[in-house]
């Protein structure tokens, strides 16, 4: 069995839908489709949550009711048939009338994932009406009888196959099964979901429940690409690298990835393959747990990073000293991305400032703190670089006219991280892509 998932963009439109509803229909294995909401909705559902929250009622119907109108329309083109279209209608009429229903009610936490939770309800009713119509053998699994998440908003694929697996050994007859991605239950029962972007995690998720063949992530480019091909004109997909490469590229700036989507492929050894909807002939990109080849894969960066110096006489051959200055890190919930010290200094970044006075204050008696804000984490992300010949004369060499703030090797023998400003982000990409990958 396989997972296959659509974002948002590949469900957008409803010859999208159409083109979907092709690929999956074409494999020879049982397959589960995950499916996004269309593009632009729920972005559209955290406004309407916002302008509730706000108590601005009059906001959220505007939003509520242009939303429905995108709907109204996108079905006139995905089913032909006047039956399936009433169905398709009927869909959109009972999800509508629940926001509205949630217009007249108090605002809570709750409440506002509830909305959140309507775009992928969407997304996935309105694709199989469109199969049922196509005649195409499937069933809809919702995502809410097995998808969950515990206190601490942590998933656990022993927990998901679970209730998963007996619910596809009721149905051995089945070739293709349709959920949602992104929602799932909480602790309290409640419906949640796996933060924005979270299909890609839903479906690394199901696919490790199930110990499936490979989890697809399809999507709107060919690949994991070896730089940022919003800021440098020529990139090339990646066709190979290792779960480890991957996380590090995913969380230091690749987008086509959720960086928590990694784990749970990696735990289980399911491969992910990350393919281009438009162009589903092109290779893209096999995530394994073998690299497949030595060096430098690809650079990417991390944008809004913030860098702290904390410098202390105190800290010379004292013991002891990181630890009290991780801990107001750690009592503030507060994420640390690099670290570099000398000896009367250690410097390091994190990327929120949500509880960056207080740190600051708490810094104050270590010593002498220094704050740079706008700063880019520059990855450089391979398979053993640590042991590439001439890398670092290489990764050097290519940096001209740039000022490096902070330099972290050796914590990983996949990663290079510079810290620079932002402004000279673009000109760094540029730079790398010529000197490490030879494209202009
Ligand atoms: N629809 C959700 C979002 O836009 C989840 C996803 O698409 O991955 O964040
Ligand atoms: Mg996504």
């Amino acid at each position: 069995m396989k997972v296959m998932k659509f974002g948002g963009t590949s469900v957008g439109k409803p010859e999208r839908m159409h083109h979907i509803a092709g690929l999956v229909s074409q494999e020879k294995e049982p397959v589960i489709v995950v499916l996004s909401a269309l593009s632009g909705t729920t972005n559209a559902l955290v406004e309407i949550g916002d302008f509730i929250a706000k108590g601005d009622r009059q906001g959220a119907k505007q939003v509520i009711d242009k939303l429905e109108a995108h709907y109204r329309a996108f079905v006139q083109e995905l089913v032909k048939k006047e039956e399936s279209l009433a169905k398709a209608n009927a869909i959109i009429a009972e999800h509508f009338e629940f926001l509205n229903i949630i217009l007249r009610i108090s605002f809570s936490e709750a409440l506002s994932k509830d909305i959140l939770a309507q775009g992928e309800l969407l997304s996935t009713k309105l694709f199989c009406t469109y199969l049922e119509e196509q005649g195409k053998p499937h069933l809809l699994l919702p995502a809410l009888e097995f998808m969950s998440i515990d206190a601490y908003d942590e998933p656990h694929v022993e927990t998901i196959a679970a209730k998963l697996k007996p619910i596809l050994g009721q149905h051995p007859e089945i070739p293709l099964f349709v959920t949602q991605g992104y929602i799932c239950r909480n602790a309290r029962g409640e419906v949640d979901n796996l933060k924005r972007g979270g299909s890609d995690y839903s479906a690394s998720l199901i696919a490790a429940a199930i110990t499936a063949s490979v989890c697809e992530i399809w999507t709107d480019i060919d690949g994991m690409h070896n730089n940022d091909p919003r800021v440098v004109k020529k990139t090339m997909p990646v066709e190979r690298m290792s779960f480890e490469e991957a996380a590090e590229l995913a969380y230091f700036g690749a987008k086509i990835l959720h960086p928590a989507s990694i784990w749970p492929a990696q735990s289980f050894k399911v491969p992910v393959k990350l393919l281009n909807t438009m162009q589903p002939e092109a290779k893209g990109t096999l995530i394994a747990e073998e690299a497949g080849s030595v060096g430098v894969k690809a650079v990417a960066a991390k944008d809004n990073i913030i860098a702290i110096r904390i410098k202390s006489s105190r800290m010379l051959l004292a013991y002891g000293f990181l630890r009290k200055i991780f801990e107001v890190f750690e009592k503030y919930r507060t994420p640390i991305d690099m670290i570099t010290t000398s000896e009367v200094a250690v410097s390091l970044t994190i990327d929120s400032d949500a509880h960056l006075d207080e740190i600051l204050r708490e810094l104050e008696p270590f010593g002498s703190v220094e704050t740079d804000k706008n700063q880019v984490i520059i990855s450089v992300v391979g398979n053993e670089i640590s042991r590439t010949e001439d890398i670092i004369k290489k990764l050097f060499g290519s940096i001209v006219n740039i000022p490096v703030r902070m330099v972290s090797y050796g914590g990983s023998p996949h990663n290079i991280s510079l810290l620079i400003a932002a402004e000279h982000k673009k000109q760094m990409l540029q730079q790398l892509n010529k000197g490490m990958f030879g494209l202009d």
